[in-house]
């Protein structure tokens, strides 16, 4: 069986390689490592192979690991990126917890993590979801909502906007994989235009994200490629 170890060996070349072939340095892209259903342990061997930022989708969940994995001796500290459904009543726990939230896709939420994020903490990093394939039952603003809830961000104090999100249907269809991570990045680019100063566009899990590099991705959140296949 393959080991943490070995497989984040085999998703940095990945990005190596994917880098290089679209004429970009590999350092300019970052690789959350979503560790959700695995356990502190796993996250722990992740992070001892040099891994420091990792994705949680849970929030419960996630803090539970968050606390226990704070008293162990790990320098350098891990960082936090919460990448799925806001719930109102889990805001506060993630404003407390985390260094980013990915999965942004209302005002009303924005507002609740602005209002509980610590005062001791820098602001809270955000991400706007989009839902770049226009399912019905997919989280995200519909393409063109961003710009309100942009502006929205914008005035809330402990929220620091950095960029967009999404995650496009799965499709083994390379040519629908690179339209869909190129609307978020002209998505991105219209708000930046618009005098928003972004640099994140997260986009890119396991199975593509070789097109998410290509099409200009700068953090990456990858699961099953790290820590294996996820139980249900
Ligand atoms: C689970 C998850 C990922 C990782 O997906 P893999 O296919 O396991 O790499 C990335 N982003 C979000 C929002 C997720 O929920």
């Amino acid at each position: 069986m393959a080991t943490i170890a070995t497989n984040l060996q085999a998703v940095r070349g990945r990005i190596e390689r994917a880098a290089l072939a679209a004429g970009r340095k590999p350092g300019d892209i970052a690789l959350v490592a979503v560790s959700k259903t695995f356990a502190a342990e796993h996250i722990a061997q992740a992070h001892a192979a040099g891994q420091r930022a990792f994705g949680e989708n849970y929030a419960r969940e996630a803090v539970e690991k968050i606390t226990f994995l704070a008293r162990l001796p790990l320098p350098p500290p891990l960082e936090w990126h919460f990448i799925g459904p806001i719930q109102g009543n889990k805001a506060s726990l993630i404003a407390k917890h985390f260094q980013w939230a990915h999965s942004v896709e209302r005002e009303r939420i924005a507002q609740r993590l602005d209002a509980a994020r610590p005062a001791g903490l820098p602001p809270l990093d955000i991400c706007i979801q989009v839902n770049i394939s226009g399912e019905t039952s997919k989280s995200g603003v519909s393409p063109g909502e961003e710009i309100g809830l942009a502006e929205a961000i914008a005035r809330l104090p402990r929220l620091r906007l950095r960029g967009l999100m999404a995650v496009p249907e799965p499709t083994s269809d390379v040519k629908l994989q690179h339209r869909r991570f190129a609307l978020l990045r002209e998505l991105k680019e219209k708000l930046v235009s618009r005098g928003h100063a972004l640099d994140t566009l997260s986009m890119g899990m396991s199975d593509d994200l070789e097109a998410a590099i290509a099409e200009g991705a700068t953090m990456l959140r990858v699961g099953t490629a790290i820590f294996g296949k996820r139980d249900g």
